[in-house]
């Protein structure tokens, strides 16, 4: 396939608008999923309009990060004041896809993986930063498909690609390979993440707490813990396996502690302030995903 033998560079200028579309969409999903009308979460057939005046938005005023610059940040129709998450989250997914091939062996699975990863991370950010929310249509969908990703390597685990080496040269790389690798070149595969390591993420991830949830509603008949958050761990889990799964979480809970612990004693609040835990958690998963391995020989090294 010659278009995989093209030059990073090359293949960022061609992908960064297809971020950027997607990123619209994503503006899209984020503003509807968490709505409480079933038919306000309409995501496929209903037209984009503006929350301010509903009128229906012209389709040269919606192309993505541009038609905000040209309406300068409001609506035509009514003045309402778009938030700066809507170029933002178009800009974020363009830059995603422009990054891909440098990050990820452009064409291989694990390129394919890190771009939908990617993808829900921002979507479920800016829901749960916003709603408090981590919508079960897409996390469930997603703890299938990252089982259904460490599929193809076993079938066929000698199928090859061509791709640019950070030294301007081609190589040769597993297509279906499905593991981690340290930014920001790919010279060095984790090994693959197994089903079986995936399905434990999955069920680690969500099926124990939800067990220990259920138990406590049980016993103590009240309402237990939000489970979007170990939603989120569990379809992790099943993208990178039940140990980069466990990193995000104590990465995560780190990030948490070191924004929330201030965050608390500055409102001297009585811990009622709820985090947006999915936030770190999303921050968490390029950190573990990148620099997992290293992180975590650094700790061994630190032990021992
Ligand atoms: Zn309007």
């Amino acid at each position: 396939m010659a278009l995989f033998d093209l030059p990073p560079w090359m293949v960022s200028l061609l992908l960064a608008p297809f971020g950027l579309v997607l990123g619209s969409f994503g503006n899209v999903l984020i503003h509807r999923l968490p709505q409480e009308e079933p038919a306000d979460r309409n995501v496929i057939t209903k037209a984009s309009h503006c929350p301010g005046c509903k009128a229906k938005i012209k389709p040269w005023h919606n192309v993505p990060l541009f038609g905000w610059l040209w309406l300068r940040g409001k609506c035509a129709a009514c003045g309402w004041k778009i938030p700066f998450r809507y170029p933002l989250v178009e800009l974020l997914t363009g830059l995603l896809f422009a990054a891909s091939p440098w990050v990820f062996p452009f064409g291989t699975l694990i390129w394919f993986k890190g771009l939908v990863c990617g993808f829900a991370l921002i979507v479920l950010f800016f829901t749960d930063f916003t709603e408090m929310m981590l919508p079960d249509v897409l996390q469930f969908p997603l703890m299938v498909l990252g089982v259904l990703l460490t599929l193809p390597q076993i079938f066929r685990p000698e199928a090859l690609v061509n791709v640019w080496s950070g030294q301007n040269t081609l190589l040769q790389t597993l297509t279906f390979h499905n593991g981690l690798q340290p930014a920001p070149a790919y010279h060095g595969f984790e090994p693959a993440v197994t089903w079986q390591a995936s399905l434990i993420g999955m069920t680690v991830g969500y099926g124990v707490p939800a067990l220990v949830n259920q138990l406590y509603k049980w016993i103590r008949k009240a309402d237990g813990l939000g489970m979007g958050d170990f939603k989120m761990l569990a379809w992790l889990g099943a993208f990178w396996g039940w140990a980069p799964m466990l990193g995000i979480l104590f990465v995560g809970a780190a990030l948490g502690a070191a924004v929330g612990v201030p965050l608390m004693l500055l409102r001297r609040s009585n811990g009622q302030t709820m985090l947006p835990f999915g936030c770190f958690l999303a921050v968490a998963t390029p950190v573990i995903v990148f620099f997992g391995r290293a992180l975590w020989l650094g700790y061994l090294g630190w032990m021992a």
